[in-house]
């Protein structure tokens, strides 16, 4: 059995289910040792006792993104439990889709704290190790949100919008010290993202347009981090836009 990341540490935020769940199997199976946080500890509790019986060498994080001491923390906690940090996997998010009018300014505080301070902070904590060590990858889970604006979309479009920016804008800082920055851009994936929305049309409207396609696994986009983070240190694959075939 191959194991590319063998020696490897990675992290991933918002492990605790989708995306950020599948994506630490993945990467654990791949062979790296894994430390995993979010908010709800239950959850990491059972997929860290999942990584283990499988052999993998796990940390567990008590996760606030939108916390900048938290996330110091979670990358302090990683470096000292798992012996370092090469791949950081900046994916906790949500998608609170709405119209901007009438829509409540709450949910776009949490948009933007979460999918934009959050990501900025977690690789504030981890970058300047990565370009000490001269090498390390920094994946930030985009979205087809972050290239198409949507009426009933904005703010979600914003933040994913200035997740992209602050990526190639950071990837032009690190690129030549060997620290690797990519955007991986998932569509449509059945997950529960859309639980949390609080408009109740927009909330309708998501269900369906997710129910109406075979949308894509959360395993889908996890191979394509792996992807991502298994090329040779000269290759650099910036970009990766992936939906479900069905997605127009
Ligand atoms: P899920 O809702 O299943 O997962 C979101 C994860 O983010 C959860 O683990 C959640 O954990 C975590 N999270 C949310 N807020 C915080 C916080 N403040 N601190 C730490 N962790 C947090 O959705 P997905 O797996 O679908 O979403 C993952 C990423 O993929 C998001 O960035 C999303 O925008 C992106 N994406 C998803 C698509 C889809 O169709 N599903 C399409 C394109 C992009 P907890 O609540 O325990 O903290």
């Amino acid at each position: 059995l191959a194991r590319p990341l063998s020696g490897r540490v990675a992290l991933v935020t918002g492990a605790s289910s989708g995306i950020g769940e599948a994506t630490a199997v993945a990467l654990a199976e791949a062979g790296a040792s894994v430390a995993i946080g979010a908010r709800r500890r239950d959850r990491l509790d059972g997929l860290a006792a999942r990584l283990g019986e499988a052999g993998a060498e796990v940390v567990t994080l008590d996760l606030d993104v939108t916390d900048e001491a938290s996330c110091r923390d979670a990358v302090a906690r990683t470096r000292s439990g798992l012996g370092g940090l090469d791949v950081l996997v900046n994916n906790a998010g949500v998608m609170l889709l709405g119209t901007i009018v009438g829509a409540d300014p709450e949910d776009w505080r949490r948009m933007l704290d979460t999918n934009v301070l959050g990501l900025m902070y977690m690789t504030h904590a981890a970058i300047e190790g990565m370009v000490e060590q001269g090498s390390g990858d920094v994946v930030n889970i985009s979205s087809v949100a972050g290239r198409q604006a949507r009426k009933g979309a904005g703010v979600y479009n914003a933040s994913k919008w200035a997740v992209n920016a602050f990526s190639e804008s950071l990837r032009q800082e690190v690129t030549t010290t060997g620290v690797r920055v990519s955007l991986v851009e998932p569509g449509a994936v059945s997950t529960e993202l859309t639980d949390h929305i609080t408009q109740s049309e927009a909330k309708a409207a998501s269900v369906q347009m997710y129910t109406s396609m075979r949308a894509l696994h959360a395993e889908d986009v996890a191979r394509a981090i792996v992807y991502v983070v298994t090329q040779p240190p000269h290759v650099a694959v910036n970009e990766v836009l992936v939906r479900p075939t069905d997605q127009e």
